[in-house]
């Protein structure tokens, strides 16, 4: 297949499935996703994004209707049924269907998952970034459908010419982007916002830290500002799509660009390590 689209037990091409119009996900975005990675029909770091998905599900109280296991095997039964193993792989559960109304429906959770391919990017290109003020609530360590300042964010990058949004709390605190992490290199060191509710506690952020060890790189995990991220060495954005990016220029003004040394460390590392992995 080229691309597949899988609701509730049933699959085809994503532009031929069609969901039921009082899914939980169409009236309040009333669900919880993660996505990975796969090349060579290999999942990367499936594990992690497994136990990141069933907790954002706990978090909210949606019942999984798999066990983790169970729900391995499926990912990967529908992977093999594609033309390519290269792919961004996308789940979701909604908490289920039912008439709309606030609180919950008497009915199963909704389970969607989506494959299409997608090349990785070995994050060899600079990339330039803008700020938005971060006026999202205090729950973003729940990876939830519900992304509309993310979605505003992101279009705004867009409309900038730039490739993602740095989000800053009132009160000058540094957070995430619109679909990573930012984390800045200073001194030698990695800072990085803290895992706590107000980032998504990102893989790939996960895999830098774990670089980062390995390579003898200091890591900081207490939040920053923008006056510290302006002035950083470099600025490197992560997620799962684009392991490890380097940002040369914010809102405008050229950034980074002092510790290439570091950057290229950690690149090469993150980049290697998917490689043999999936290899
Ligand atoms: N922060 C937000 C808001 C995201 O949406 C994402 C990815 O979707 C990330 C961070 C990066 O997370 P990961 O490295 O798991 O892709």
């Amino acid at each position: 297949m080229k691309t597949l689209g899988y609701y509730n037990g049933k699959y085809d091409e994503i532009e031929n499935m069609v969901v039921p119009m009082n899914d939980r996900s169409c009236w309040f975005g009333d669900g919880v996703y993660d996505a990975q990675q796969c090349r060579n029909y290999h999942s990367f770091a499936q594990d992690e994004h497994l136990d990141r998905f069933y907790r954002s599900a706990a978090m909210l109280k949606i019942a999984m209707p798999m066990e983790k296991e169970e729900f391995k095997a499926l990912l990967d039964s529908l992977v093999r049924k594609m033309d390519t193993g290269d792919l961004f792989v996308y789940y979701q559960v909604s908490r289920g269907t039912g008439m709309r109304s606030h609180v919950f429906p008497d009915s199963p959770s909704n389970l969607w998952i989506t494959l299409r391919p997608e090349e990785f990017v070995d994050g060899t290109e600079p990339i330039r970034l803008i700020t938005v003020e971060d006026t999202r609530y205090f729950h973003c360590n729940i990876k939830t459908t519900n992304l509309i300042p993310n979605i505003m964010a992101a279009q705004a990058a867009r409309e900038a010419g730039c490739t993602e949004a740095v989000f800053i709390r009132p009160g000058n605190q540094v957070t995430e982007c619109a679909h990573s992490n930012v984390h800045i290199l200073k001194n030698g060191c990695l800072r990085t916002a803290p895992a706590d509710n107000l980032i998504l506690p990102g893989i790939a952020r996960a895999h830098l830290i774990k670089a980062c060890h390995v390579l003898d790189i200091p890591v900081d995990e207490t939040p920053f500002t923008r006056e510290e991220l302006m002035g950083a060495d470099e600025v490197i954005v992560t997620s799962t799509g684009d392991f490890c990016l380097r940002a040369e220029m914010i809102d405008g003004i050229p950034v980074g660009g002092k510790d290439l040394l570091h950057f290229e460390m950690l690149r090469k590392y993150l980049v290697d390590e998917y490689l043999e992995a999936t290899k």
